[in-house]
């Protein structure tokens, strides 16, 4: 059945889509997902609902295997929102390690703050509700009524995006995220059973994350290649599409805001000069100060820079 999308490329590429085919695709992925999902420890049966809150924060922008102890850690100090919520933002931001991306530390602090006092302490199974906390955005709210609550709702990822493009529509590389036709399409595949909707989103995702990756997709190797649009259309290039290259890390504003954090949390107060020495480029370390400060990751008193209490 042809689905009607608001993206007008999109909705052209659909009316070439196979029902049937998309329906083998799914049932297929969802029972590769069950026979081989990597063993990651927010996968256990019994993870709560705030393990996959931390889970899905922490993997949104740092592979999972440096996730998977970071994660364990957390579990073990901080078990429920109500025990993040009663820690200090210093101690989050401590723990959150060599993560990258500081400030999903402190926004999982704000969210646990506000599960405690305005949800008793239980994460809200609603996606709209997880939407308002801070730092859950549509695809960590979906991700989490979804594996946390086991929902019929449709999941988009960088991953899934990709795979959709190429499995469904099509195409090497996925148009610009757009997120309400990502959303529509990813629906558009979902079954209608909520429990096997969750293994077709955690499948999807896993697929793109293992085997249809960005730079080298393992189609001889891929569960799905005989239901793969764009493996059947004989892999054609996009037309004017390609990957957005990434920004390098080495000297880059990024490195410097995590070498000045490393201080802060190694050192209860640190000083200009010792921010200096570890960032010698005046205006990289001015721009990376000046952004720690602003997001509340650091603060300035008499005594030096800090973490945040
Ligand atoms: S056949 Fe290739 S392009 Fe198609 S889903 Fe599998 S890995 Fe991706």
């Amino acid at each position: 059945m042809t689905k009607t999308l608001t993206f007008t490329r999109v909705k052209t590429r659909m009316t070439t889509r196979n029902s049937e085919r998309e329906r083998a695709l799914v049932t297929t992925v969802a029972r590769w997902f069950r026979r081989t999902a990597r063993p990651l420890p927010w996968r256990d049966s019994e993870t709560s609902a705030w393990g996959i809150v931390l889970s899905e924060v922490m993997a949104q922008q740092t592979p999972v295997a440096r996730v998977a102890p970071i994660w364990l850690e957390w579990m073990d100090r901080w078990p429920t929102a109500t025990d993040l919520a009663n820690a200090s933002p210093a101690d989050v931001v401590r723990a959150w390690g060599r993560m990258g991306y500081p400030r999903r530390a402190l926004n999982l602090h704000a969210a646990a703050v506000r599960i405690r006092d305005e949800y008793g302490g239980e994460v809200p199974a609603d996606v709209d509700a997880l939407e308002s906390l801070p730092g859950i955005g549509s695809y960590t709210a979906r991700a989490v009524a979804a594996f946390a609550f086991g929902q019929r709702v449709p999941v988009v990822d960088t991953n899934i995006r990709r795979v959709l493009a190429r499995a469904v529509l099509g195409i090497a590389v996925p148009e610009p995220p757009r997120v309400k036709a990502d959303i529509d399409l990813m629906e558009s595949v979902l079954p209608t059973s909520a429990k096997e909707s969750v293994a077709v989103n955690a499948g999807i995702m896993e697929l793109g994350a293992v085997v249809c990756t960005a730079r080298s997709p393992l189609c001889g190797d891929c569960p799905v290649a005989e239901h793969c649009a764009w493996a059947l259309a004989g892999f054609p290039a996009n037309a004017g599409r390609t990957r957005t290259p990434q920004k390098k890390y080495e000297g880059s504003i990024r490195q410097a805001r995590g070498a000045i954090l490393a201080l802060a949390r190694n050192n209860p107060h640190v000083t200009a000069s010792d921010i200096a020495t570890a960032v010698p480029d005046q205006p990289r370390r001015d721009l990376a100060l000046e952004g720690l400060l602003s997001d509340g990751l650091l603060v300035d008193s008499a005594q030096g820079f800090s973490l945040p209490t």
